[in-house]
């Protein structure tokens, strides 16, 4: 599933790539992608609209419109956007087709169904269901070790579980948030709320860092109009990771197994030795 950072990179290449494009017709090809619009309004609302802008909200793409709406999109598992010539066919799985006035156009195809969209009158979007109650974004000044720290008071949920609700800390995933638990020295399991201040401020720390590191990665990358995350995926960035997915592999720090547990139906893995304390 994407996290923040290649969420990041797939807003910034599409909006490089179609903002100031006008959509001539739009498709639905797929009803239950877009559960609160129906294929007519969908393409009744997106025709003839110029995108202003795309960027985004946690991990939500958003396609702000001409016409005071807004496009909100999440992939998911693997929901993907492809910017096609004229020339290509669609891919398996194509949801939903975007035609620009030069023959271009955006597909949005996703081979596990869990994708989404949504069109929204733009003065409303920030109080719709997905967007009202998300955590400040990590890079923003809202998101201060002090909110941090109030927010860890109030869960007696495992901290990794706590990470990855997006209401509490927006933007991380299973990668990311055993980096930054990893870099915090601070065991997955430990209660959210038995979480020293000390840590809670040290954990704030690495969240950033570890997210704006991947970001920056997945600016010198070169993007694949056609794939564009795959670009992120094969830009190698897993030889970055300290702990997630190398269980019994040796810890950068001290060279003991990492261990691997499940938590919440999701693998955690963590350094038994660095990650001991509470
Ligand atoms: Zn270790």
């Amino acid at each position: 599933m994407p996290e923040l950072p290649e969420v990041e990179l797939v807003t910034k290449s599409l909006n490089y790539l179609v903002k100031k494009r006008k959509i001539l017709f739009a498709e639905l090809l797929r009803e239950r992608l877009a559960p609160f619009n129906s294929p007519e309004e969908f393409t009744e609302k997106l025709k003839d609209t110029i995108i202003n802008f795309v960027n985004r909200r946690g991990k939500h793409i958003l396609f702000d419109l001409d016409n005071k709406y807004t496009l909100m999109t999440h992939l998911r598992m693997s929901g993907r956007f492809m910017f096609l010539p004229f020339e290509r066919e669609n891919p398996k799985f194509t949801h939903a087709v975007f035609y620009f006035e030069d023959e271009s156009r955006l597909v949005f195809c996703d081979q596990r169904h869990f994708g989404f969209m949504r069109l929204v009158k733009t003065s409303e979007l920030y109080e719709t269901k997905e967007l009202k109650k998300l955590a400040p974004e990590p890079f923003s000044d809202k998101f201060s070790p002090k909110y941090f720290r109030d927010k860890l008071k109030t869960s007696s949920r495992s901290l990794k579980e706590f990470l990855l609700d997006q209401t509490k800390v927006c933007g991380l995933g299973n990668i990311y948030a055993a980096e930054a638990m990893f870099l915090a020295r601070i065991n997955p399991q430990t209660p959210a709320n038995k979480v020293s201040s000390v840590k809670a401020n040290r954990l704030h720390k690495f969240i950033k860092e570890v997210l704006q590191e991947s970001i920056e990665h997945g600016s010198t990358l070169n993007i694949n109009p056609e794939n564009i995350d795959g670009s992120y995926y094969g830009g190698g960035y897993e030889k970055h990771w300290r702990v997630y997915n190398r269980e019994d592999e040796p810890c950068v720090n001290c060279d003991i197994k990492i261990k691997r547990l499940k938590q919440a139906g999701r693998s955690s893995y963590y350094c038994p030795n660095c990650q001991k304390s509470r």
